[in-house]
């Protein structure tokens, strides 16, 4: 069987959970609220119904994913973590502590001998015990688990941001944050009573950074009280203003789902979504605007049509924009068109001789970024990137609080993102077709190492995925606090 599916031509195995309903913070208009479901998430939607018949329960999501994924013929033994369900950090911090860890578990369990007792009840289990649980398995995941998982990525809203809130995501073993802004305009924002303003996201995406995280912001575009230029403006703002700069962004454009709020002000023709043609031409503006460095992750939420009361009704709108853009001779330079295996080149290309070395350099309030890549010479393919963060600590009156918690990661330079492509290989086994595991990676952290050291940082620190701290390690790299840290 072929395993060159799209789920895993990145390299790696995704698994998404589902937390259980709860109330969000938020009051969004175009929310879709069903009470059977966490806030955002419809029953219909295919992760979501999956998680609905497995009542939400994280072991057996897990479980269930892999068992699936292993079937049809996929590694899984490098895992992507995705924790979905609305904002994270408005769960209980006991409820968020026992997901993890249950999910972990669950991973662990697979192949482990003598088997951690699953925890149904963890009221009257005390936090700090359930901590103690969880590092217990993620150093199994770590040291000896067949299943590792390699990155947790956490949704929530930027006011859940805080010192406190990123040190409790960092020890449930977070790598990337998932934080809706919807619209950098707070004359949007407070139309649709999202909650929170532009300044607190900047806030929060200032802190994630300082910290090594890497954040996937989401956008809408067709929100009340925007035009489809206005929308290609303020997605130009996103990579033009220094506060911003996402490494990722999610493209939903609004639709009116019959839960939301949202219906009543299109029934009462207070909200009309822009025409078909105009979101159309937007979304290839906006597509032709993204940097390289960032990943255009989704475009169109997976809602099934008949849910959508208005709105875009085109299921892949993705392939027909490239349709679309590639007889216009227009490209989108993100990340992920240009994934080896996304793009058409792939065949020609897993030589790897063929790739150069790339230093992309940018600016960010906080510090540089660096974003370096091993690309073909036209830099249509990229084959492997890291990227680099070098803070500054001018205006680090916000970071105090962090540092105290985290000590371990004041002054470091960080490596936020590590990934080279290529068809997934198990960890441990030599495939010469593919391009991963062929030191690409070493190559990228010894280049990072140099960045760092010539601007003067002593340490460096990566926000590494609790089963990727093994490879580090051979890299000379120790376990310090949540962090992975090399003096250099
Ligand atoms: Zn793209």
């Amino acid at each position: 069987m072929r395993k060159a599916n799209i789920r895993t031509l990145s390299g790696v195995a995704i698994v998404t959970s589902l937390t259980k309903p709860h109330p969000c913070p938020g009051n969004c208009i175009y929310c879709p609220d069903e009470i059977k479901m966490p806030k955002s998430y419809l029953a219909t939607e295919p992760a979501a119904a999956r998680a609905l018949a497995l009542k939400f329960d994280p072991y057996r999501q897990m479980q269930k994913r892999i068992e699936m994924l292993a079937r049809s013929g996929h590694p899984t033994d490098k895992i992507e973590y995705i924790v979905k369900g609305g904002t994270w950090n408005a769960y209980p911090l006991k409820y968020q502590y026992w997901f993890v860890l249950e999910s972990f578990k669950a991973c662990n369990n697979l192949s482990r001998k003598k088997k951690t007792s699953t925890t149904q009840q963890y009221n009257n289990i005390t936090i700090e015990k359930l901590k103690k649980q969880l590092k217990i398995e993620q150093n199994y995941n770590d040291k000896h688990a067949k299943h590792k998982i390699i990155g947790l990525t956490l949704e929530t809203r930027p006011d859940a941001i805080t010192a406190k809130t990123i040190y409790d995501m960092r020890i449930q073993g977070c790598t990337r944050i998932e934080l809706g802004l919807q619209a950098p305009d707070d004359k949007i924002l407070k139309l649709i009573r999202r909650g929170h303003t532009v300044e607190q996201f900047k806030k929060a995406i200032l802190l994630l950074r300082q910290t090594g995280f890497k954040v996937d912001l989401h956008f809408m575009p067709d929100l009340p009280g925007t035009t489809a230029n206005h929308d290609v403006e303020m997605y130009k703002l996103l990579f033009s203003d220094p506060g911003f700069k996402p490494d990722m962004v999610k493209i939903y454009p609004c639709t009116v789902i019959k839960t939301a709020k949202l219906y009543n002000w299109y029934k009462s023709g207070k909200y009309k979504p822009y025409s078909d043609k105009k979101l159309f031409e937007a979304l290839i503006e906006i597509k032709t605007n993204t940097p390289r460095y960032c990943r255009i992750s989704r475009l169109i939420r997976d809602i099934p049509t008949t849910d959508i009361k208005a709105g875009n009704l085109v299921t892949n709108l993705r392939e027909e924009l490239k349709k679309e853009m590639d007889k216009r001779g227009l490209k989108c330079r993100c990340l992920r068109c240009r994934e080896v295996g996304h793009s058409t080149t792939t065949l020609q290309h897993n030589n790897t001789s063929a790739t150069h070395l790339f230093v992309d350099e940018y600016e960010t309030v906080g510090g540089d970024e660096y974003f370096i890549s091993f690309e073909d010479k036209k830099r249509q393919t990229v084959f492997g990137f890291l990227r680099l963060r070098l803070p500054n600590f001018d205006n680090s009156a916000d970071l105090d609080n962090l540092y105290k918690l985290m000590p371990e990661i004041k002054d470091c330079a960080f490596i936020r993102e590590l990934h080279v492509y290529g068809q997934l290989v198990g960890i441990g086994k030599q495939d010469n077709k593919a391009t991963q595991h062929k030191g690409m990676g070493k190559k990228l952290v010894s280049r990072a190492e140099k960045i760092a050291k010539k601007a003067g940082f002593t340490k460096i620190a990566v926000i590494s995925g609790v089963g990727v701290r093994n490879y580090y390690r051979k890299l000379g790299y120790k376990k310090q606090g949540t962090y992975m840290v090399k003096k250099i």
